[in-house]
């Protein structure tokens, strides 16, 4: 390939909730996660931004919400992250159906390219995907409800829903993807990237897919991994192709460029540095409001602006 520039996958993908409360139970109690980060949506101070991952918070196990109270469901449809997927060990399905079904959860059972995969969603409707791998890395994951060996080992995949993929498609394969697999009967095509964390973007085109609109449960952006040095790369091959891209926006936790992709998902460019751990201490992460410095000298004012957030820790079982 003639460029150089190249993700190894997902850092983080962002959704829209309702309740943070329940959002908090269901991804540390249901699902085992970590919440590594308790910030506020930095566009708007009056949400929070919740990050929920592996033990250490390690890129590429991320998934982040903003809970909007009250928030009206969105629709997953056309032009959207359709699908978020994790990868779990091989062998632990039973477990997850077992567990997922426990809770009340519908849960879907089938094989996809050699995997083995359970599908369900999350409390306000977002489509979830555990997928079995042979592969699947050690990762990092937290003590807490779910047993080490079944722990999520961080993102597989997403699934893009997208009528007219050609320029979206074409993006993807300057930033390091390319088509390991396809299952016409079901519009969809697999990508993968040179990676060992949510290193795969499947791209469904089913013209029968209606428009998506934004709302509770459904994604706000995807996020890929990059390099510090490589930013100003990503900006101009992003407005080589005709995007728009942001400029190097400082997210305190890491650095990010986004640019709406010509399929209409928001894509977001953010580097590994400096970590979840840049403001407070790893043993603790997530247990207090944190906010970057630009934002502290109203701490008063969004802290009684945000809604009540209950988080009980989750017991061992
Ligand atoms: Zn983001």
């Amino acid at each position: 390939m003639s460029n150089s520039l190249g993700t190894p996958g997902l850092h983080h993908v962002t959704a829209i909730a309702s309740d943070p409360s329940a959002n908090h139970a269901f991804y540390t109690e249901t699902l085992g996660l970590r919440m590594v980060k308790r910030s506020v949506n930095q566009d708007d101070v009056g949400v929070y931004h919740l990050f929920y991952a592996d033990d250490q918070g390690t890129p590429g196990t991320s998934v982040t919400f903003f809970p909007y109270v009250g928030a009206r469901p969105g629709r997953v449809g056309d032009g959207q992250a359709s699908t978020v997927s994790f990868t779990v060990p091989a062998g632990s399905l039973d477990y997850w159906t077992d567990r997922l079904t426990d809770r009340g959860l519908d849960v879907e059972t089938f094989e996809r390219f050699g995997d083995a995969v359970v599908a369900f969603a999350d409390p306000d409707g977002l489509p979830l995907e555990l997928v079995a791998r042979e592969d699947a890395p050690a990762g990092d994951p937290p003590a807490g409800p779910v047993p080490e060996a079944h722990a999520i080992r961080g993102f597989f995949a997403v699934e893009l829903s997208l009528s007219e993929p050609g320029s979206t498609v074409d993006l993807l394969r300057e930033m390091g993807y390319e088509q390991t697999a396809s299952d016409e009967a079901n519009h969809r095509s697999r990508f993968e990237t040179d990676g060992d964390v949510g290193f795969v973007v499947d791209v469904v085109s089913d013209p029968a897919t209606p428009q998506g609109t934004p709302g509770a449960g459904t994604v706000h952006h995807v996020a890929y991994r990059v390099t510090d040095a490589e930013q100003e790369s990503w900006r101009e091959l992003l407005q080589s192709r005709g995007l728009r891209p942001s400029q190097v926006i400082d997210r305190k936790w890491f650095r990010s460029v986004y640019a709406r992709t010509p399929g209409g998902v928001l894509f977001e460019f953010a580097t590994a540095e400096p970590g979840y751990d840049v403001d407070e201490p790893q043993s603790s992460l997530g247990e207090s409001l944190v906010l970057p410095e630009w934002l502290e000298g109203r701490r008063e004012e969004i802290e009684a602006g945000l809604p009540e957030l209950e988080t009980a820790t989750p017991a061992a079982e």
